[in-house]
């Protein structure tokens, strides 16, 4: 309540696109921009590093999911699979529950005004600091390709220009992208201090797990070949755990520096089951390996089995529908964005 002495606080108003709204609610007014590259459907990896949080945030805030196929072409020749891996995103994208009314659903190749930021970008970052990105150090040191391609170096300022076409401010992602989130927010303050005020600086959100291992210990990749796919059978499921390294300690216990194999095992198991990573370790207790890799297989295999049959009543006609959909909304907040960047510079 307030008393006679106290001022009741103004409520400050301003115009927005879609009507009067309250300042305070401007200012929270995040919106979310993530992203994956089509290069392989997506893992569990991805699931407790971002999209359970893609959707929550979707419930609470405009939000954007990037299909980055350009990007597939910084360490490989553009597949041919290109179709069918842009497809398999969008079914996990429906299948996990992102909803396409609430999300705009869009791919780098159909929105030449958000590639064209890049421009303008790149002027604003050094050589020097390219070369020193740790995540594009270590993409480089797994690429499959012969010699590092320029488009290698400038991808973190590709993805500024994804993030800030939209004026993206909240960024839900792994660890690996950190890095990248800082190149976006170094793009964003210096355009502003050139040219004038015109991009929200982006901050990163990760989730549960910000890097979950993949079965053979490193970073759980759809290109290292050691991910457990959403959309993978039961029997793949427990054919890829069964094959994952573990030790020869019969008692099972959660150590993840002397014991990382076992540990990644239970985090996977832990995850899905919801419950903290020693408590299954206890519970397993003298089980051994063959145990902990039952315990694992049904835990991520229960916890994808509505996911894996809500994709299985999808049809591709409705993914395509909707990804033509999300590309022209899109475009048309490119398209604005774009304008206000020639303004800001004085094209
Ligand atoms: P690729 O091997 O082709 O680079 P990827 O598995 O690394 O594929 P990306 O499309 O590069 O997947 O990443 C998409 C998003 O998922 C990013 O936000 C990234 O941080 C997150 N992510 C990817 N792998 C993991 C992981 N193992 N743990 C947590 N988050 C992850
Ligand atoms: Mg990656």
């Amino acid at each position: 309540m307030y008393g006679p002495s106290q001022r009741r606080p103004q409520k400050r108003w301003v115009l927005s696109r879609d009507g009067m709204i309250p300042k305070e609610r401007d200012l929270m007014n995040d919106v979310v921009l993530t992203g994956d590259r089509p290069t392989g459907p997506l893992h569990l990896g991805h699931y407790f590093g971002s999209l359970a949080n893609r959707v929550r945030l979707q419930d609470l805030h405009p939000m954007y999911v990037l299909i980055a196929d350009y990007q597939v072409i910084t360490d490989r020749d553009l597949p041919g699979e290109i179709r069918r891996h842009t497809m398999e995103l969008l079914l996990d994208y429906l299948a996990i529950g992102i909803d396409p009314a609430k999300v705009t659903i869009f791919q780098h190749s159909a929105i030449p005004e958000l590639n064209q930021l890049l421009l303008p970008f790149l002027s604003l970052v050094s050589v020097a600091e390219l070369g020193r990105n740790p995540t594009v150090k270590d993409e480089i040191a797994h690429s499959s390709q012969a010699a590092v391609s320029g488009l290698m170096f400038t991808y973190p300022v590709h993805q500024a220009a994804d993030i800030l076409f939209c004026k993206g401010t909240l960024v839900p992602v792994g660890k690996d992208q950190l890095p990248h989130l800082e190149v976006a927010r170094l793009v964003a303050r210096r355009f502003n201090d050139r040219y004038g005020e015109v991009f929200p600086l982006p901050k990163a959100m990760m989730g549960a797990q910000p890097m979950l291992k993949g079965l053979d210990g490193g970073k759980m990749s759809k290109s290292r070949g050691n991910a457990i796919a959403l959309s993978a059978t039961e029997d793949k499921t427990a054919l890829l755990i069964r094959k994952a390294r573990t030790d020869a300690e019969r008692l099972i216990t959660f150590e993840e520096e002397r014991r990382p194999e076992v540990a990644n095992l239970l985090t996977l198991a832990g995850l899905c089951l919801g419950r903290p990573p020693a408590e299954l370790a206890e519970e397993i207790g003298d089980g051994g390996a063959a145990t902990l890799k039952r315990v694992a297989t049904e835990a991520v295999n229960e916890f994808l089995r509505p996911i894996r049959r809500r994709r299985a009543e999808l049809t591709e006609g409705d993914a395509r529908r909707i990804l033509a959909e999300g590309n022209e909304r899109a475009r048309e907040r490119a398209v604005r964005t774009l304008e206000e960047v020639r303004a800001a510079m004085g094209f």
